[in-house]
């Protein structure tokens, strides 16, 4: 338990700020955090963190990034933590660009859920928001989906005069396939660069732009996960719909259960505040003792502030892509 009752049952662990990918929203112009690649975690760290948590009750893991299928272990990486004793989930974050090379391997070491990044279905857009090819993104979507996951999501960051017309059809493109779509509010996190609070847009315009063509019925069972999201389903259309309102929602903070582990050895207990601890010490010190590990872990939990302040300040050298989204 932190201080605020919340059971911290999730971690998700950053296993590289690259990408290859630039969403405008995620990495800012010129960002080269991975240049000191001295700090960053090898496979061997990354399991030893992921082992210690478990034995403090963490059961539920992701993986993300930056992008987590451009680091050439990856699928060595998701194997070695499914098979650790105490792990009951594994999930993995990417932008599906890697996926028609990557689903199937994922799968069989015990990859169970993909949340794939999909912004607009308009190739031109697509361009122009992540420097990436809509239609390489599409074929990891279909080849996710023949790789029989237990369950794939869509994650779709709202941007006003940029998406908004895509919400219909992305519900649509997602139905079709099984896929629940989730709708993200824009957090500040690579401001200074060209999207800015102007193309904020709220997950409630989102259900009212929903709601001029179909029904919104509360869901009654989530989709497998343990995100903040909350579900409706399209009467009409059948699908699955979740909104996820970081900035608007009042009582967001209020079920957190998750730390985010950073590329470089971090733990942090929240995404929108600074507080990280670092266990670069604990892991590399020639005396350490695995009680290191834990205590750092558990000093991240009883640093969990009760809520975000993502607007209060921002750290130039903490994008998304360096913190882990
Ligand atoms: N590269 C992978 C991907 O794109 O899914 C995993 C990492 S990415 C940082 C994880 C999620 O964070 C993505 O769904 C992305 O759209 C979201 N994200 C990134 N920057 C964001 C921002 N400023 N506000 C809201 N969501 C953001
Ligand atoms: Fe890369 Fe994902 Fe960030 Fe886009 S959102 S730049 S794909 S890490």
């Amino acid at each position: 338990m932190d201080p605020f009752g919340r059971h911290i049952d999730y971690l998700r662990v950053s296993v590289t700020d690259r990408c290859n990918e630039r969403c405008l929203y995620c990495m800012p112009e010129g960002y080269k955090g991975w240049a000191q690649r001295a700090d960053h975690l090898s496979a061997d760290e990354i399991v030893r963190i992921v082992e210690s948590s478990t034995d403090l009750g963490f059961r539920k893991f992701r993986l993300t990034g930056g992008e987590p299928l451009v680091r050439h272990d990856i699928v060595d990486i998701a194997r070695r933590i499914w098979e650790l004793p105490g792990v009951e989930t594994l999930g993995i974050s990417t932008n599906g660009l890697m996926l028609r090379e990557l689903a199937l391997p994922l799968k069989q070491v015990g990859v169970r859920s993909v949340n794939i990044s999909l912004d607009t279905l308009d190739p031109a857009t697509y361009q122009k928001l992540t420097g990436g090819r809509l239609q390489v993104a599409l074929d990891g979507i279909e080849a996710a989906a023949a790789a029989n996951f237990e369950i794939v999501k869509l994650n779709c960051v709202l941007l006003r005069g940029i998406n908004e017309d895509q919400i219909l059809p992305l519900v649509e493109f997602g139905a079709v396939r099984g896929m629940p779509v989730r709708f993200i509010e824009l957090m500040p996190l690579a401001p200074g660069g060209p999207i800015n609070d102007g193309h904020f847009f709220s997950i409630t315009e989102a259900m009212e732009s929903l709601a001029v063509h179909d029904v919104l019925d509360p869901a009654t069972n989530k989709p497998a996960g343990h995100g903040p999201a909350r579900y409706f389903r399209l009467r009409r259309r059948g699908a699955h719909v979740g909104f996820i309102g970081s900035i608007t929602c009042a009582d967001f903070c209020a079920t957190c259960n998750k730390l985010r582990l950073t590329a470089d050895g971090k733990l942090r207990p929240c995404l929108g505040r600074h507080g990280e601890i670092d266990l670069l010490p604990a892991l590399r010190s020639n005396n350490v003792t695995s009680s290191g590990l834990a205590d750092a872990i558990h000093d991240a939990i009883a640093n969990k502030p009760e809520n975000h302040t993502f607007t209060d300040d921002y750290q130039n050298h903490r994008p998304m892509t360096a913190i882990g989204g």
